[in-house]
């Protein structure tokens, strides 16, 4: 299944979906009970999509990939780093990140983004995936320059519009082995494969069901490869998964 959340056009209101690609089934209630359908379907060009899903935070991983922490110059982790993002840094496909003016440095960093379907508290890694409601693809936007700055990373990585997230949340994938790819203005800056994880997913939902609860629709980000770069006020950012698709979203200086 492929599931997003979605605005009619000229209409006010989020909607949950299932996409089958010419169409979108309109669901009757959210992302969690795709079986129950109001009836009603409607074309692409007639919706708008928003992020796939509402977490109350997204729990991410920093240096998940043995090649980035190589290019930041920082020692492997023997435990998974954690910092989180609040729900006032999503947004969806298609929707401009804003390079805010307290930053000289905005950069990308394409990530799989893990959908949890329920409340996960000590879950062991042998069931972590039963948790899991999906995958889809974040773009984890950073102010470099404040992130070597303040020494932690609240401000760098929270500002508004710092986490797009979509398109669509695919239910049916094994995350174990996907490539994950960043393209700026058409050119391919970072090219990867989950595979290359030091972190795998399972790892992390026990990791982090040990520490916090997560609720359903929470999200994990599992961290970014090597090829993080800066990003200019007009550019269009991508971030392309296998098996997920092809989440893009414009920059735009604030004015
Ligand atoms: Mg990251």
């Amino acid at each position: 299944m492929r599931l997003v959340r979605f605005k009619v056009k000229g209409e006010a209101g989020v909607r949950a979906g299932l996409d089958q690609g010419n169409v979108v089934i309109e669901l009757a209630g959210d992302i969690f009970r795709p079986e129950e359908k109001t009836g009603r379907e409607y074309a692409h060009d007639r919706i708008t999509l928003e992020a796939p899903c509402a977490p109350t935070k997204i729990v991410c991983v920093g240096l998940n990939y043995k090649d980035h922490a190589a290019e930041s110059g920082m020692d492997l982790p023997a435990e998974p780093l954690l910092f989180l993002k609040t729900p006032s840094t999503v947004i969806g496909p298609g929707a401009p990140v804003i390079y805010p003016p307290q930053t000289r440095r905005l950069d990308y960093e394409a990530e799989l983004a893990v959908v949890m379907g329920r409340k996960a508290e000590h879950v062991p890694a042998s069931q972590a995936l039963d948790y899991v409601l999906g995958y889809t693809c974040l773009n984890d936007i950073t102010a470099r320059d404040l992130q070597r700055k303040d020494g932690q990373w609240t401000r760098a990585k929270g500002f508004y519009t710092f986490c797009p997230l979509g398109p669509a949340i695919e239910t049916s994938l094994d995350p174990s082995d996907l490539s994950v790819e960043a393209w700026l203005n058409g050119e391919r800056r970072q090219s990867s494969r989950t595979s290359y994880l030091i972190f795998k997913v399972e790892h992390l939902i026990e990791f982090i069901s040990g520490i916090m609860s997560l609720e359903p629709g929470d999200v994990i980000a599992t961290g970014t490869p090597s090829g993080i770069g800066p990003m200019e006020d007009g550019d269009e950012i991508e971030v392309r998964i296998q098996g997920i698709g092809s989440l893009v979203n414009p920059i735009k200086k604030k004015s």
